[in-house]
């Protein structure tokens, strides 16, 4: 099996460079016409993460939802946009994001994922009944338009990862909670793609979050779209050009090892852009131990293990933070692990290291502090290590 890949440069947001960025990658995946018709229900799911302004780079910039949206409406089809918000309400989201902007100019439906409905696929590994955003029933095509940014728990979040944004409101806590695991709940972001299956991707990565993302990193210019029918071979190149091997990503590795899509770069074919270009050797990752480990033949038992008690515990800065109450709100332990009322840190026995409070802080209060085994290596071993991994591996799959 094979997949294509586009890449097409696009130096900054402004607007006619990203439209006609979009249009030449789009054109050399054979055109938007291969994938919408005139007069279908064309739903954009973008990252709408929470209420961040574009340039934190936390979420899809409007310049690309405009650019899509309106190309879709050229070619004869209704454009609706939608998302489940971890932060803040749905219309603040739309407003902050700049998408209220783009939907009020170009008269999209805007849709709350809210209102809900049970799917069923007994292919699926966990998520055989699943509850998801009812829209998915009433609409022809999905297109989703991910953010390439770093992730604290899952590593990276991109293509596959977008579609979890499809689980309503807070039940995405819940399945943190239940799953336990970043590995399980990988396996549920591949059963919710196989649901709601978007058929193109295109990724925002013309500024990606490097760092402790998906909220707490910062912004870094790299200046390309990246487009395709393969959601899982958009994350491959785009794990590529930040030096990120796709095997500790949890939700790539599921897809591998389910078949969903390529999971081999020497798979890929790419048009356009070679990807090359844009690579970043010294693209902040998420450097804790357990990633570095992952990397290595342990039975998986050993690895949850692992997970659980070798990875940061949250604190909260005292001097950022603002009392939201976020982080206690989407805490999916209960009683919460983390309350800024009564300690900083979140308690030991039960967190179960999820960092949804670390991914809706919305002031970027909470730290991820290297854990005990980690503060006792050697100064900078772990990203020494991470650093010597990676380039092992990737010069490894290139020769
Ligand atoms: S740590 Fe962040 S989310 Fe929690 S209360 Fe403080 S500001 Fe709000
Ligand atoms: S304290 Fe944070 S990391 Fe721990 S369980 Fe709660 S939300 Fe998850």
């Amino acid at each position: 099996m094979r997949s294509t890949v586009s890449l097409t440069k696009a130096a900054d947001y402004d607007r006619d460079t990203v439209y006609n960025a979009v249009k030449t990658l789009l054109e050399t995946l054979g055109g938007i016409e291969k994938f919408v018709a005139p007069g279908q229900r064309v739903l954009l799911k973008p990252n709408l993460l929470g209420v961040f302004k574009p340039e934190m780079a936390a979420t899809t910039h409007p310049a690309i939802v405009y650019a899509v949206a309106k190309q879709i409406q050229e070619a004869g089809a209704t454009v609706l946009i939608g998302d489940s918000p971890g932060i803040g309400d749905f219309k603040t989201v739309l407003k902050i994001t700049g998408m209220q902007a783009v939907i009020d100019e170009l008269r999209l439906q805007a849709v709350d994922f809210t209102p809900r409905a049970e799917y069923h696929d007994e292919q699926n590994l966990i998520g055989k009944s699943i509850e998801l955003a009812a829209i998915f029933k009433d609409v022809d095509v999905v297109i989703t338009l991910p953010k390439l940014k770093t992730h604290a728990q899952m590593t990276f979040t991109g293509a596959l990862k977008n579609q979890f944004g499809c689980v309503p409101g807070l039940d995405k806590a819940k399945y943190h909670y239940k799953l336990k695991t970043r590995d399980w709940l990988a396996e549920l972001m591949v059963d919710i793609n196989l649901i709601v299956k978007p058929s193109l991707a295109i990724m925002d990565a013309i500024t990606g979050m490097e760092g402790p993302g998906p909220s707490g990193g910062d912004p870094r210019h790299i200046g390309v779209l990246i487009a395709s029918a393969d959601l899982a071979a958009v994350d491959i190149i785009a794990c590529s050009i930040i030096n990120l091997p796709p095997e500790t990503v949890p939700v790539s590795a599921a897809a591998a090892h389910r078949g969903y899509g390529v999971a081999d770069l020497s798979h890929i074919d790419i048009v356009g852009e070679v990807w090359q270009q844009f690579e970043i050797a010294d693209y902040k990752k998420v450097e804790h131990l357990v990633n570095i480990l992952k990397l290595m033949p342990l039975p998986k038992f050993l690895m949850d293990w692992m997970q659980r008690y070798w990875s940061p515990r949250p604190k909260i800065i005292a001097d950022k933070c603002i009392k939201c109450m976020k982080c206690r709100d989407v805490c999916p332990t209960e009683p919460p692990s983390i309350d800024p009322t009564k300690n900083w840190n979140a308690d030991a026995k039960t967190c179960i290291k999820c960092y949804c409070c670390h991914e809706f802080c919305p002031v970027k209060a909470i730290d991820l502090p290297p854990t005990l085994l980690e503060r006792f290596s050697p100064e900078k071993i772990v990203p020494t290590m991470t650093g010597f991994y990676y380039s092992l591996i990737n010069r490894f799959k290139r020769s």
